[in-house]
């Protein structure tokens, strides 16, 4: 067996060795702890509620570095959730990492006026993980014949892409032109994994096998920003990035006076005015939602997805009207969900344990099937909690119900 170095919170001190070399010479899980007493002993403050009870063996060069500890979250869970999905069918309970009083029990109250009235219908209207590289040209006229080259052999590069992954497929490369530049947004299904270390492995393969034919096309970026990954995009409003979810559920009027404590009519008008109007007013891009966000980033944070991609995830449209019977008709589409069942965080111990409530860890059989359940289960929890925030709106009970369930209690 290799000799373990020791290490001295002096030599960290005198600044002999590096924190960040430390996982090399002590391990990682010895490396957490000296790291954080050196900052302990830097800042004078305690850290120790940072804990060190993670593999971090395994964490580092994965998926942390310089790691200090971990931050624990408050879990809660909303349902039984009926769920009527192409992929998903039944009843589920959802995890919610928070620290915003009234969040679960908002999408709790929802998930009980969806019980109460059957379930919600859920579809997949689409399933591709982006990388846009940009390359140059001499000029315009060699983009457009780089434009007709790539159609011509979108074979050839279907197979460079395929060599680095064996669960992720090329499914198209949409181009666009800015005078000597050229996007190429790669378009991929990446099975059970959210995709993105896998697409852009392989996006460099496909520039390679280009410029490698191709002597007048330069690489200049891996990603050129038109994938459009963790920042608002209209593209991946309008063509979708990920999973995109439509989902819906008739309320029957009855549930909504009862449970909900409202009309279908004032849920109504709240949409129109605050989702639509409001919003439009605003200027958003892709927010025409009252807090989709919130439950999006707490299933992401329970389940060990990549939190930055909220901003593109949450992106959405919640519709309502009233039916000729009478009920409340009730809808949310999610264009770009972008999620995982195995990849990124989803290994670690509580993430998995998470994914599992909804019997969704790890690979699905056939490949590809658990993100996918993931994905429906996790746009009507989103619906949930829209449903239950608009009526609280339209009932004024709003701040009502964030005084009772901790907001502005004092510390
Ligand atoms: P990943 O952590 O790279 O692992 C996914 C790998 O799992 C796949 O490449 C695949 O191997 C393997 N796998 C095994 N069973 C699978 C199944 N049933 N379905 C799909 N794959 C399966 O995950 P990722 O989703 O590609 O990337 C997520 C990570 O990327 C996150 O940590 C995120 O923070 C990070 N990220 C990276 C970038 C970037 O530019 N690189 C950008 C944003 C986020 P094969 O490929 O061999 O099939």
């Amino acid at each position: 067996m290799e000799e373990v170095r020791a290490v001295t919170l002096e030599d960290l001190l005198n600044g002999k060795v590096k924190l960040h070399v430390l996982d090399d010479l002590v391990g990682a899980r010895e490396a957490t702890i000296l790291r954080r007493e050196y900052l302990e002993h830097q800042l004078g403050v305690d850290l120790s509620p940072l804990g060190a009870d993670l593999p971090f063996e395994k964490i580092v060069g994965r998926n942390c570095e310089n790691t200090i500890g971990s931050v624990t979250i408050p879990v809660g869970i909303a349902g039984p959730l009926p769920v009527e999905g192409e992929y998903f069918k039944g009843n589920t309970y959802v995890p919610l990492a928070t620290t915003e009083g009234a969040l679960v029990a908002t999408v709790n109250r929802g998930s009980s006026a969806i019980r109460a009235s059957g379930a919600v219908k859920v579809k997949l209207l689409d399933d591709k993980m982006t990388r846009a590289p940009s390359l140059e040209t001499p000029g315009i006229e060699w983009s457009l014949r780089l434009v007709k080259w790539i159609d011509e052999n979108f074979t050839l590069l279907r197979e460079s892409f395929r060599s680095a992954t064996a669960h992720g497929d090329l499914r198209a490369i949409r181009p666009f032109v800015a005078g000597k530049y050229v996007f190429l947004r790669l378009e991929a299904t990446t099975g059970d994994a959210m995709g993105m270390n896998m697409v852009t492995r392989a996006a460099e393969r496909v520039v390679e096998e280009i410029v490698s034919r191709l002597e007048w096309v330069r690489h200049v970026s891996l990603s050129g920003n038109l994938c459009t990954d963790k920042k608002p995009a209209a593209v991946n409003w309008i063509a979708g990035r990920g999973k995109t979810v439509s989902a819906e559920a008739v309320i029957k009027r009855e549930v909504v006076e009862s449970v909900l404590k409202t009309t279908p009519e004032a849920v109504m008008k709240v949409v129109a005015a605050k989702l639509y109007l409001g919003s439009a007013l605003a200027g958003v891009l892709g927010g025409f939602n009252a807090h989709v966000a919130n439950v999006i980033a707490a299933v992401f944070l329970a389940t060990g997805q990549d939190l930055a991609q909220v901003v593109e995830s949450s992106m959405s449209i919640t519709y309502a009207d009233v039916t000729s019977g009478g009920d409340l008709y009730f809808s949310l589409t999610v264009p770009s969900l972008e999620v995982g069942t195995v990849g990124g965080g989803t290994w670690l111990p509580a993430q998995r344990a998470a994914l599992s409530i909804m019997g969704v860890a790890g690979p699905g059989d056939p490949p590809g099937t658990n993100a996918k359940k993931f994905a429906e289960v996790l746009t009507a929890a989103a619906m949930a909690g829209e449903l239950s925030l608009v009526s609280a709106l339209s009932a004024h009970h709003l701040a009502k119900a964030h005084e009772r369930l901790g907001r502005g209690r004092r510390q």
